[in-house]
């Protein structure tokens, strides 16, 4: 069997399997799913209720025998089965968009300090889901392509992608990472700290979703006070209702030490970035991607402490799909960056 002849009858499936949102990118229709990383499973059954929005919704409301689960929480596939499912789930719907009859091929976006045990849970979620040939690259690196960042060249790019569970920061040239950094520390840890914040300043008890609201509409590195926002919680004296106002002050200093981490994690990379390399990426800027690249004033924040350009791309959520998408156009280029 020929290339051309699988091509017309297989599909190219890019997989952002990220820790908070898994997005799929379809050969020649971009893409097509993005939807949270949320399974509710029946702890009766072992049966898979919900996937994605759906199971989101139900994190924190569900009845005692359903489960929502984030199987790739801290960007490690903590629970293969149910990472197969949702793998599963997702590959079955991308590849019902094409009728293409032979399994797909398959890109799938990974964290970068993933172990050999985590990659073959990876790479056999996705062959139980039907793949015909799996690729993993390392998310800083997809994240890169997606861009469009000229990762053949010997110039330096660097890209720092905040997701939920982990920031991965790479320098990249001539198709290879040159220094790299993970941290368990991004979006979630943020949203957590919100929850530690108001339960000891406000004596409020939120739950996960309601932290993560409080985060995207006042949250804001460099605050002037202009933001604020209702909470509604519970009284950790009385155990009833409350709401109080919060302003972007206050979330500032809720999460100003992970957020202090996270910068610090940029600065060692810098530091570790061989000269000639550091004067390309002083001339092409820091991207941030991934959900965390949106908080406010973060980008001015880096730029300013660290000085280097830092910018924020268009859609920053979607690039490390679209990278994956990338990469199966083209495998041959991107046999270098495959794992
Ligand atoms: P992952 O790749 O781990 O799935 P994503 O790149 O999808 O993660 O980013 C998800 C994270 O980004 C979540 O923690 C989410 O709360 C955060 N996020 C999304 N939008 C915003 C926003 N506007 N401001 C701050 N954080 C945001
Ligand atoms: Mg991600």
């Amino acid at each position: 069997m020929n290339k051309s002849f699988l091509d017309r009858f297989g599909n190219d499936i890019g997989i952002d399997l990220g820790t908070a949102n898994t997005l799929v990118y379809l050969g020649g229709k971009g893409i097509v799913i993005n939807e949270p990383s949320v399974v509710a499973v029946n702890t009766k059954t072992g049966s898979v209720v919900a996937v994605g929005k759906l199971a989101k919704d139900m994190l924190g409301k569900t009845p005692a025998h359903i489960k929502a689960v984030r199987p790739v929480l801290d960007g490690v596939i903590s629970d293969f089965e149910v990472t197969a499912e949702m793998l599963n789930y997702h590959i079955k719907k991308a590849n019902s968009i094409s009728s293409k009859m032979l399994g797909p091929r398959v890109v799938v976006g990974v964290p970068s300090e993933i172990t050999e045990v985590e990659l073959k849970a990876v790479n056999d979620a996705a062959i139980f889901a039907g793949a015909r040939k799996v690729f993993i690259v390392e998310e800083p690196m997809a994240a890169a392509i997606g861009l469009g960042l000229p990762i053949n060249e010997s110039k330096g790019n660097m890209v720092c992608d905040i997701g939920g569970g982990t920031t991965d920061i790479a320098v990249i040239a001539l198709f290879g990472v040159v220094y790299s950094k993970s941290i368990k520390i991004a979006g979630d840890t943020l949203s957590n700290d919100i929850i530690n914040y108001l339960k000891q300043n406000n004596k409020l008890i939120i739950g996960e979703r309601t932290a993560e609201e409080v985060k995207i509409v006042v949250g804001n590195v460099m605050p002037e006070g202009k933001l604020s926002m209702n909470v509604r919680g519970r009284d950790m004296l009385t155990g009833l209702p409350k709401e109080i106002t919060i302003s972007d002050k206050d979330i500032a200093s809720a999460i100003e030490t992970s957020v202090l981490k996270i910068v610090d994690a940029v600065r060692e990379v810098i530091q570790k970035t061989p000269p000639e390399i550091l004067s390309d990426v002083m001339q092409s800027g820091l991207y941030l991607t991934g959900g965390g690249a949106y908080l406010r004033n973060l980008n001015k924040y880096i730029q300013d402490e660290l000085k280097i350009p830092v910018i924020v791309p268009e859609d920053p959520l979607s690039q490390v799909a679209k990278g994956c998408g990338k990469i199966l156009e083209d495998i041959e280029f991107y046999s270098e960056v495959l794992k």
